[in-house]
């Protein structure tokens, strides 16, 4: 049961969804649903006015930018598009994992990048990926479009009023990883990292076990110019401040920090096997 009432509607265009942003106090983007609609219907939000932007086919889809050096991904792509890319699979392989980690086929066929992004609440696995990528978001506001680091948009969250178009991640190749382990029920991460090997050293981004997704600076200045064996990656977590792990349900810091610890040792031989 749907506990509020609420108006819909399906704009033409991108600028008419803005309008309808802007005008409209309570209005929501739409997309997949798959995190929206369940709070509609636990109560968790009181929407007033879903804006569905389904239909906006120039925010779905994957182009490398002409320089070579970007991967421009479609707001609405959708994370079952997203996992089986050639293109994300070969350039940004942590992206393509934590897409293909997401839920269930039916979530995967309907959720989109702009919506996992976008979701507060829960963790969710594309951020921690778009961090350690040093990705950006690209969104369009009533004063036009604008890019902000994906670090600062999981800080900040989704700037009210405004549509997030696409994803900018950095071209990689295989040098990149993620890793989760997955609430048994949900399979939303209990703690999921992402790492990227690049000359100046391992980028690690953690989330679940955080308390939002964070680019773990202090793990990558100790394992900065390897090795990522085990015990290296374990000592570099025990280095982190007890209080960046908050315990969840059955959880204490402690597990939560030697688990991203595991997580991350296993991203980073991976990505370094794929280097090779
Ligand atoms: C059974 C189940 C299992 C799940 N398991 C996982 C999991 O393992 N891992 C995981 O990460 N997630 C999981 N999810 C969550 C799911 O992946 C996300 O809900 C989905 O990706 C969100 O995308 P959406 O297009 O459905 O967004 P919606 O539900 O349509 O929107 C979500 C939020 O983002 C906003 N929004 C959407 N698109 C935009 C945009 N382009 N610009 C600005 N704001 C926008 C909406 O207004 C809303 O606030 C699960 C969900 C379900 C139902």
């Amino acid at each position: 049961m749907i506990l509020t009432e609420f108006d819909y509607t399906r704009p033409a265009g991108l600028d008419e969804a803005l309008a309808l942003l802007a005008g409209t106090c309570g209005a929501r983007v739409l997309a997949g649903g798959q995190s929206l609609l369940p709070d509609l219907r636990a109560g968790a939000d009181d929407a007033r006015l879903l804006v569905d932007i389904r239909q906006l086919a120039e925010l779905r889809g994957t182009t490398r930018t002409p320089d070579g050096r970007l991967l421009r991904i479609g707001a609405l792509t959708t994370l079952a598009d997203l996992a089986a890319d050639p293109l994300v699979l070969a350039e940004a392989p942590e992206l393509a994992a934590a897409a293909r980690s997401n839920g269930d086929p039916q979530v995967r066929n309907l959720g989109t990048v702009g919506g996992n992004l976008a979701a507060a609440g829960r963790p969710t696995d594309l951020p921690v990926a778009a961090l350690a990528a040093d990705a950006a978001v690209e969104l369009a506001g009533p004063g036009g479009r604008t890019t902000l680091p994906a670090e600062e948009f999981a800080a900040a969250g989704a700037p009210a009023g405004q549509i997030l178009t696409a994803l900018l991640v950095p071209a990689a190749g295989p040098a990149a990883a993620f890793e989760k382990s997955a609430d048994r029920a949900t399979r939303y991460p209990v703690c999921a990292t992402a790492v990227r090997i690049t000359p100046d050293g391992p980028r690690i981004a953690v989330t679940g076990a955080t308390p939002r997704p964070l680019r773990l600076r202090g793990v990558e200045d100790r394992l900065s110019g390897g090795p990522y064996d085990t015990d290296a990656v374990l000592a570099a977590f025990r280095a982190e401040p007890r209080e960046l792990f908050v315990p969840g349900r059955g959880t204490s810091a402690e597990y939560l920090g030697h688990l991203a610890g595991v997580l991350t040792a296993r991203a980073l031989q991976r990505a370094a096997r794929a280097l090779a």
